[in-house]
């Protein structure tokens, strides 16, 4: 066996008791486990800072000193010890003690030199420092200690069993001398030598016990590195499955249909985008393979003739295609558009949604076994078991957030050889992201608007300018125009939020009176005919006015549609913020979203409104959220399980994360079966790792 097997109660200070918190506490069962237990941040003790520079607004820092007065103050309750620190400059600190004050009173001597090691702070004025990491200068710099002192996340339920960051690091300082020599590469010579990266045991050693920054700072690269490599190589390795277990249909001939289409009914020129989809998709339907292709475009990009094209592939080639909305209103304008798009051409196109009466269900049915629909678009109503195709061979799925994995292995089934899938989503994902979430799927991007759009004008304006952006709306209302006003719905202050929204629709109301205005509303509580309808009279140009709850959020078109108003818009998130105005800016006119605020702002909610003030540029946005955010709940990343790095972050290891890309695609690009025998390491390992996650599969 391994030592690095060893279960964890076998090493020296930690026994039964404390082993079993440390897997339920940790996750550590073993030697292993526990070398990988990385500290989260480290302390550099050699540093000590004068009182004089102590910043009361810093994070942590360290001084050194003498106590020259300690005292008790305050009577019962509020008593507290009450100590003056000074340093070899003579400044002085205050620090406070409110608990274990006995011990403080017998421990803490005036004539001891301290190291001292906690977060400043201000109390009536004077810097202060409470309850800081006490220790005797003696102690403090004993062997392993200086440089910089790792420090471990720990609980309370540990530091009960007194295992704080201190007795973690102690385990540490037993562990890694048994450890070491232990210790295999994970990573061929060849990559280690051009990734320059240092040996594997001296980076574990470091990680835990730098000398210094340089250390530090190669061990994180290395174990960073090894860990985005390879949750690449699991999602290479994946998707390499997949393409040989599962066959695709062959999509041979770009036939009469596009061409016909193409040539004669594509009411404008592609973007140089579009083209370039086009091709990546046509390329994929040809080799064999089944296509998993994320198509990413921004609101307006026009991924719906994309996906148009593609459909009028699969026709040529004999197989019908299907393409699912999330919404019954978004199917219904797809199935418009599409319809009109194809008016002049003999495919058929037809509708199936949650609300499509019985007798034309049966009717559907019918042709689409027997063949005679060519494009079947719809809701998740599609996905049903008594839906069945004739030959289905392409199935595209807008906004796929809205469709669990569950859904898509669904349509997955409805045909013997599974259809190739396209998945389209308007919610920019920063490239780094993609490349780890969705790894095994292949992604387009559509990073070019259609030309003659005029850029959305986006103006934060304080609830105090209410009456202004009303007198701006009756112009914009005027020119013809239509204007959206959308309230959040936060579901735990729900009764809160609907109050807002009734009370914002009255004032709208009373200040667009009938009959001159016409204002809608639509919210989540409403029935799904009621909402239907009101939905059907906006875009119809019925009303001027539409005042919604976040429902409009996905896909609606309605180009007449000109000013979005967003209130309470701070409480947005930034990639909903930007959903929202894109269902502006869809027509010639120029267009308009406004961001109303209270006066008070959280420095978040105020980068997230500059941010919008200053870009249309959905990828931007994406980045900059995912910082704000961190990625923890970005779409789709919970189920997937990928996004629990143990050093990595995705956000801020971008390079580390393209270069471990590009080793592991060469790696499967020349030898996907890892024979040769440089990557018996990699193929170990892989293995190794996959069997430790069995989820993996099932990300796509
Ligand atoms: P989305 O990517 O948000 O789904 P759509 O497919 O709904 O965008 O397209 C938005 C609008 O842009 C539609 O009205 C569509 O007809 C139009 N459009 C798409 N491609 C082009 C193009 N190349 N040139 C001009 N208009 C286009
Ligand atoms: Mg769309």
């Amino acid at each position: 066996m391994n030592i690095l097997d060893t279960p964890i109660e076998f090493l020296k200070g930690v026994g039964p008791a404390r082993s079993e918190l440390m897997r339920t506490e940790m996750g550590v069962r073993t030697f292993g486990d526990l070398l990988h237990y990385f500290p989260f941040r480290y302390i550099d003790r050699s540093k000590f800072y004068p009182i004089s520079e102590v910043d009361p607004e810093s994070a942590m820092v360290q001084v050194k000193g003498k106590f020259i007065r300690i005292e008790s103050i305050g009577a019962k309750r509020a008593v507290r010890m009450v100590g003056a620190f000074q340093d070899d400059q003579g400044n002085i600190m205050e620090v406070a003690w409110f608990r274990s004050l006995t011990w403080i009173k017998q421990s803490i001597k005036t004539d001891v030199e301290y190291v001292l090691f906690g977060k400043p702070g201000l109390f009536n004025g004077k810097l202060q420092m409470t309850h800081p990491e006490i220790e005797t200068v003696a102690n403090f710099s004993k062997p392993l200690k200086g440089g910089l002192e790792g420090v471990y996340s720990t609980t309370e339920k540990l530091k009960a069993r007194k295992l704080d960051s201190r007795a973690i690091r102690k385990l540490m300082e037993t562990l890694i001398p048994q450890v070491m020599h232990h210790i295999n590469e994970t990573l061929p010579g060849y990559i280690r030598k051009r990734q320059e990266l240092t040996p594997r045991e001296k980076a574990l050693k470091d990680i835990h016990f730098p000398k210094n920054m340089d250390a530090l700072s190669k061990a994180q690269q290395t174990l960073k590195f090894e860990e985005l490599f390879y949750v690449q190589m699991r999602l290479m390795n994946i998707k390499a499955k997949r393409n040989k277990e599962i066959r695709g249909q062959v999509f041979k001939a770009v036939g009469d249909n596009f061409k016909t289409f193409y040539e004669k009914h594509l009411p404008f020129e592609l973007t140089g985008a579009q083209k370039r989809v086009v091709k990546e998709i046509r390329k994929d339907m040809g080799t064999g393979n089944q296509l998993n292709r994320l198509l990413q475009g921004d609101v307006g990009s026009g991924k719906t003739v994309v996906a148009l094209l593609c459909a009028l592939i699969a026709i040529d080639n004999g197989f019908q295609a299907a393409i699912m909305a999330p919404t019954e209103i978004l199917a219904q304008q797809h199935y418009e558009t599409i319809f009109d798009l194809l008016s002049e051409m003999h495919v058929n196109v037809a509708i199936l949604t949650g609300s499509s009466k019985t007798a034309y269900r049966k009717k559907l049915h019918a042709n689409l076994e027997n063949g005679q629909i060519h494009i079947l678009i719809g809701t998740h109503a599609l996905i049903e078991d008594k839906v069945k195709f004739n030959n289905l061979g392409f199935v595209v799925i807008d906004e796929q957030h809205r469709f669990g994995v569950a859904q898509r292995s669904k349509l997955w089934r409805k045909n013997t050889i599974p259809p190739h899938v396209l998945v389209m989503t308007a919610t920019p994902i920063p490239r780094t992201l993609a490349m780890t979430v969705y790894g095994d799927l292949d992604v387009s991007i559509i990073d070019e608007l259609p030309p003659g759009r005029k850029p959305i004008k986006t103006v934060h304006r304080k609830d105090s300018h209410r009456l202004q952006v009303f007198g701006f709306m009756r112009e914009e209302i005027k020119k013809g125009r239509q204007i959206y006003v959308v309230y959040p719905l936060i579901e735990e202050s729900e009764a809160f939020d609907y109050k807002d929204l009734m009370d914002g629709y009255e004032s709208i109301a009373r200040a667009f009176p009938n009959p001159d205005y016409q204002v809608s509303i639509v919210h989540g509580k409403m029935k799904p005919e009621d909402k239907e309808f009101e939905m059907k009279r906006f875009a119809d140009g019925q009303c001027q006015i539409m005042v919604a709850t976040t429902v409009i959020e996905v896909g609606v078109n309605v180009p007449n549609a000109s000013v979005m108003v967003i209130e309470s818009s701070e409480r947005f998130g930034l990639s909903q913020l930007h959903q929202l105005r894109g269902r502006v800016g869809r027509g010639a006119d120029q267009s308009y979203c406004i961001l109303m605020t209270g006066h008070k702002l959280s420095n978040e909610g105020r980068k997230r409104i500059s941010t919008m003030c200053e870009t249309n540029d959905g990828f931007r946005i994406a980045e900059v959220d995912l910082k704000l955010r961190g990625p923890g709940d970005l779409m789709g990343t919970q189920q997937s399980g990928v996004m629990d790095f143990n050093i990595a972050d995705i956000v801020k290891d971008t390079d580390i994360l393209q270069k471990a890309r590009e080793e592991a695609q060469y790696i499967f690009d020349n030898d996907p079966r890892l024979e040769h025998e440089q990557l018996v390491l990699v193929k170990h390992h892989l293995t190794s790792i996959m069997k430790r996650r069995p989820n993996w599969g099932r990300i796509s």
